[in-house]
């Protein structure tokens, strides 16, 4: 089933997450024993996240470096058919641009729909290490929106070249569209009025729905969701909370993703005497965002789990 239609068809808040593909090397155990605890809650849809291909210098025994290509979390498609296949729960898996050509992604919306998956996150990647900026691989595209187009053209039956397509009399492919927005703006965008622009053209593209990076204060979500409502974008959005698990985080996080974390939370991590005080100040706080983002009627909470389903554990069990 779709993402909007779990959206249209609740009448209470629904609980969701993410989660990453393992390292190389780890078992799909490892993932099941991730989202065992969760399903306890009955999440209608969970997200798979997709990391492409990394580059690592690795010193050779002549003291030259040699340059290394890989992709350190594989799998995302395998787990998503994994999830649907054993829980019987809607995967989406993420669908970005970087390492992409438009025909590799062809193929990778043809797999999804023989694997019965109608769901995909749209984005872009961000730039890969040793790149100043987002390098779209040759014939891929540069920014999501063109991807959101290349999906709806799918759906509407229009593959990139029509000459060894057999022809059929409806399109095979409804696949329901999520993208990202960013309530404290996107870190290259030069400011909000901009981002929206373009994640209203991300919509116009037909993306169905808006998942929202994390953010520590709902006021924040609150006024993004009021913005764009004033510039016409009316499709759900929904607000990712990742509660903080590390000291470490309170400058990781608003670096990597251009975040602010309200000063309160700030006191208490440092005042914090452990790595479990943290991680409890983490599950309070996002407790009190949840709640209050469930009253104010969201249809759904995406939680980031980051691989760790213990605190997440927590706050829903607190929550739902
Ligand atoms: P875009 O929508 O393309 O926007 C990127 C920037 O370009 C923005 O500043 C925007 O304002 C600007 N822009 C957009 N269109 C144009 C245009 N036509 N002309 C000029 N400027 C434009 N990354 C992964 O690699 N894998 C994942 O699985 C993943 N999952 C994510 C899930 C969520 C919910 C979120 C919020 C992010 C996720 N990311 C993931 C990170 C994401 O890829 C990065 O934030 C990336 O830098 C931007 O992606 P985007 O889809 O928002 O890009």
């Amino acid at each position: 089933m779709k993402v909007t239609e779990h959206l249209f068809k609740t009448k209470k808040s629904l609980f969701s997450f993410e989660i990453l593909p393992p390292l190389r090397g780890h078992d799909i155990k490892d993932i099941f024993s991730t989202l065992d605890p969760l399903m306890e809650f009955c999440p209608p849809f969970i997200d798979v996240t997709y990391h492409r291909e990394e580059f690592f210098y690795v010193e050779k025994d002549n003291g030259f470096l040699q340059r290394k290509k890989i992709s350190r979390r594989p799998g995302t498609v395998g787990i998503c058919a994994a999830i649907m296949n054993k829980y019987g729960v809607d995967a989406v898996p993420h669908l970005i641009c970087g390492g992409f050509n438009k025909q590799m992604t062809e193929n990778a919306l043809i797999d999804l729909n023989f694997l019965g998956i109608d769901n995909v996150l749209v984005l872009r990647g961000d730039p890969i290490k040793y790149e100043k900026s987002f390098i779209p691989k040759k014939d891929g595209h540069k920014y999501a929106v063109e991807l959101v187009q290349q999906v709806t053209n799918l759906n509407l039956g229009k593959y990139l070249d029509q000459t060894f397509v057999e022809k059929k009399d409806t399109p095979l492919f409804d696949f329901c569209i999520g993208v990202a927005g960013y309530p404290e703006k996107h870190l290259e965008a030069p400011n909000i009025e901009s981002d929206l622009f373009f994640l209203k053209k991300k919509v116009e593209a037909g993306a169905d729905y808006i998942v929202t990076q994390m953010f520590f204060d709902n006021k924040k979500f609150f006024s993004f969701v009021k913005k764009c409502r004033s510039v016409g974008i009316s499709v759900p959005i929904i607000p990712g909370i990742k509660p903080i698990s590390s000291k470490k985080q309170l400058n990781i996080l608003p670096s990597r993703f251009y975040l602010n974390i309200p000063n309160e939370l700030v006191k208490e991590v440092e005042k914090a005497k452990n790595k479990k005080n943290v991680f409890h100040i983490g599950i309070e706080w996002a407790i009190h965002q949840s709640k209050e983002l469930k009253n104010s009627g969201v249809e759904v909470i995406h939680y980031y789990t980051m691989d760790k389903p213990e605190n997440i554990y927590n706050i829903v069990k607190a929550i739902y």
